[in-house]
């Protein structure tokens, strides 16, 4: 999406990664199949392009540092160490004063025991790296759990938190230009299923207060990390009204996948503008709109019947281009536009429910 926001405004794309017919590739210019730890052809890869961006925060420091020698790198990779490791994060959100979770650092049983002393149960025991749509974590509600779950992390550094019983999770996607102005597209709000995004509304049903130190808060954060490109900031909101930060994503995200048909600017064009020192673009919503994921399993019984989704006017297709479709990937999206979020929530899972065969 990124790819083709950037080939609308006669950008040539190049993109980098261990696979290939990727998503991306199969819109860039050039699709280049390397292992991120091949610094050489790391290298080779900077002599084609002006500036570097990136998707997704499971590359290698090391890798982002090789380009960042040869080319420009935005956002930095500092913002993609602090934001790709779950203690760094939590570390760098707490200690600049952002409400989170109380967590602890987990690398023995025996810390993980005093952690959920400590944070009492039930709690999250989480991978520190690499985790992404509840991959490597564990909720913990009795004592005698934590074994079970550390051992099945194979040793990886991890971390403990406490569970928040939460009212709705919502999310601030916003940009920040080189100049240092900020875009944001008010406050998401996400539901989940298996720990995996499953339909976004917006705007958020929160109230305005609520929303705006949401706004603030991700301001803050964009600011403190000195992004330059689109974050996103996931909250969790209270039963008692409170705001609490769970992840940073360092890149456009699913929960504003809805700006692309609701809003003047995307995230994805907005991502462009910023990393090519352009301007920010407005991020004026044209109607409320609500996304529902499309994962793998929708495959299970054969082909979905796209014409019954495309049934729906105010409905959206978007298909990603993957070729196989496992449970759990996020193959594709639906967004819908509606008088209400709570109108295109219905509306668009109307139409993924009419996806289904039988
Ligand atoms: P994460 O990968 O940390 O974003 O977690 C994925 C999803 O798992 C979140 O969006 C929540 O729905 C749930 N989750 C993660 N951490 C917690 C927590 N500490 N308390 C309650 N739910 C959580």
């Amino acid at each position: 999406m990124f790819a083709i926001a950037a080939r609308r405004m006669g950008y040539r794309v190049h993109t980098f990664s261990p696979e290939t017919d990727t998503p991306t590739g199969q819109v860039a210019d050039v699709e280049v199949q390397a292992s991120y730890d091949d610094l050489d052809a790391v290298r080779e890869f900077t002599r084609h392009v002006d500036v570097v961006t990136f998707e997704f925060e499971n590359i290698p420091v090391a890798t982002v540092d090789t380009v960042a020698e040869h080319v420009l790198v935005r956002p930095s990779g500092d913002v993609l160490h602090t934001s790709q490791h779950r203690l760094r994060e939590k570390t760098f959100l707490a200690r600049s004063g952002f409400p989170v979770t109380p967590f602890r650092s987990v690398s023995s049983l025996e810390e993980l025991e005093t952690g959920v002393h400590d944070l009492g149960l039930p709690t999250v025991l989480k991978t520190a790296g690499f985790g992404y749509d509840g991959k490597g974590q564990a909720k913990i509600t009795s004592a005698g759990e934590g074994e079970a779950a550390l051992r099945a992390l194979d040793g990886q550094e991890a971390i403990v938190e406490a569970f928040v019983d939460f009212e709705r999770e919502v999310s601030v996607v916003a940009a920040r230009g080189l100049d240092g102005s900020f875009a944001h597209y008010g406050v998401i709000e996400n539901a989940h299923r298996q720990h995996i995004l499953d339909v976004s509304i917006a705007p958020a049903l929160v109230s305005p207060k609520i929303a705006e130190e949401a706004v603030s808060m991700a301001r803050a954060i964009l600011e403190a990390l000195d992004v330059v490109g689109v974050l996103c900031v996931e909250f969790f909101l209270t039963r008692d009204g409170k705001l609490l930060v769970n992840e940073l994503a360092p890149r456009p995200h699913n929960s504003g996948h809805f700006t692309v048909d609701a809003c003047v600017t995307s995230q994805f064009e907005q991502q462009l503008r910023a990393v090519c020192g352009l301007p920010l673009g407005s991020t004026g919503q044209h109607r409320p709109a609500a996304m529902a994921n499309l994962l793998g399993d929708l495959w299970q019984a054969g082909e979905p019947l796209w014409p019954a989704a495309c049934a729906f006017p105010e409905v959206k297709l978007h298909l990603y281009g993957k070729l196989v479709p496992r449970p759990g990937r996020k193959m594709g999206h639906l967004t819908a536009l509606a008088a209400s979020a709570g109108a295109a929530a219905k509306l668009v899972c109307a139409a993924r429910r009419a996806l289904q065969h039988g």
